[in-house]
C-alpha cells in the first residue's frame, strides 16, 4: 500500500487570504518576529504577543479553505493507500476542508495552553493573560502555537513517517524553517520520490525529483486527479 506524506506550508492558505511569512504587507511586516513568536517575547510582552495570535486566530476563523485543502482531503478519502499530512500552518483549513490526518507541527490557533502546568484547552477569540488555568489557577494562558527556539509537536511520528513515505510531497512552503527544511532530504534517503508543488522554487529545491511551479488552487486539485486516474503518487512527470 503506497503512502503519501504531504508537507504544507503558508502558500497553500495564502489563497484562503492567510497572508505568507514573506509577504510584504503580510502580518509579520507589521511585528518584529522575536517579539511575538518566542518564549523571550511572550515573557517580556504577554498583551502585544496575545493581541498579535488573536488577530491571526480572527483572520483564520474568517478564512475558507480553498480548492487545494479541499483536494488533499478527496485525496484521502479516495486513495487506495495512506495519506497523511505535516503541516507548518497554524490555520485549521485543512479541517475545515476535510482532511482527517493532519499533524499541526507548529501547534494550533485554536488552542489555549497553560505555561505553568501544560494544561490545553479550545482557544477563545481574545486571550486575556489574566485569565486563569481551568487545571491550576495560573494566569500564564499562551496560544499553543511552537516558538522559534521550542520543540515542534508530533517529531516521532513525523520521523517514522518520513522513513516509510513511498511520496512525499511539499506544497507551498519556502524551505527556509528546519527541520521542516530537511524532511525532503530525509525522505529522499529513506527511498520516498520527492515532489514539490509551489509558487516559486523553495531553498530546498535541489533536494526534490520534480518541481511543479504555480497557484497551490491549481497545482494541488491537477495532481490530486493525476494521483486518483492512475492510482499511485510516483515518480510522475515534473
Ligand atoms: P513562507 O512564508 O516562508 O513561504 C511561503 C511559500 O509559499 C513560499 O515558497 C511561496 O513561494 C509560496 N506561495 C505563496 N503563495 C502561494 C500560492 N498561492 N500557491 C503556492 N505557493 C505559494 O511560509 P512557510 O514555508 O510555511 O514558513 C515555515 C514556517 O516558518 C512557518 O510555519 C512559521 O512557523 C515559520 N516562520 C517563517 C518566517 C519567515 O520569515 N520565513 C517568519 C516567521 C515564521
Amino acid at each position: 500500500m503506497e503512502k503519501l506524506l504531504i508537507l504544507t506550508g503558508a502558500g497553500i492558505s495564502a489563497e484562503s487570504g492567510l497572508g505568507t511569512f514573506r509577504d510584504r504587507d503580510g502580518i509579520w511586516s507589521r511585528y518584529d518576529l522575536n517579539a511575538v513568536a518566542t518564549p523571550e517575547g511572550f515573557a517580556h510582552n504577554p498583551l502585544l504577543v496575545h493581541e498579535f495570535y488573536d488577530a491571526r486566530r480572527a483572520a483564520s476563523r474568517a478564512a475558507q479553505p480553498n480548492a487545494a485543502h479541499h483536494a488533499l482531503a478527496r485525496l484521502e478519502r479516495e486513495f487506495p493507500g495512506e495519506v497523511l499530512i505535516v503541516t507548518q500552518n497554524v490555520d485549521d483549513l485543512h479541517e475545515r476542508g476535510g482532511s482527517r490526518r493532519v499533524l499541526h507541527m507548529h501547534g494550533s490557533l485554536e488552542g489555549a495552553l497553560c505555561a505553568e502546568c501544560g494544561h490545553r484547552w479550545p482557544a477563545p477569540a481574545v486571550m486575556l493573560a489574566s485569565v486563569p488555568c481551568p487545571v491550576c489557577s495560573a494566569s500564564r494562558i499562551r496560544p499553543d502555537i511552537v516558538w522559534f527556539g521550542e520543540y515542534p509537536y508530533h517529531m516521532e511520528e513525523i520521523w517514522q513517517a518520513l522513513r516509510q513515505a513511498d511520496v512525499f510531497v511539499a506544497i507551498g512552503t519556502s524551505g527556509t524553517v528546519y527541520p521542516a527544511a530537511a524532511f525532503a532530504q530525509d525522505a529522499a534517503r529513506a527511498g520516498a520520490w520527492c515532489l514539490e508543488l509551489n509558487a516559486e522554487a523553495s531553498a530546498t529545491a535541489p533536494d526534490f525529483d520534480a518541481l511543479r511551479l504555480g497557484p497551490a488552487t491549481r497545482l494541488v486539485p491537477d495532481w490530486v486527479n493525476e494521483v486518483l486516474t492512475h492510482g499511485t503518487a510516483g515518480k510522475q512527470p515534473g
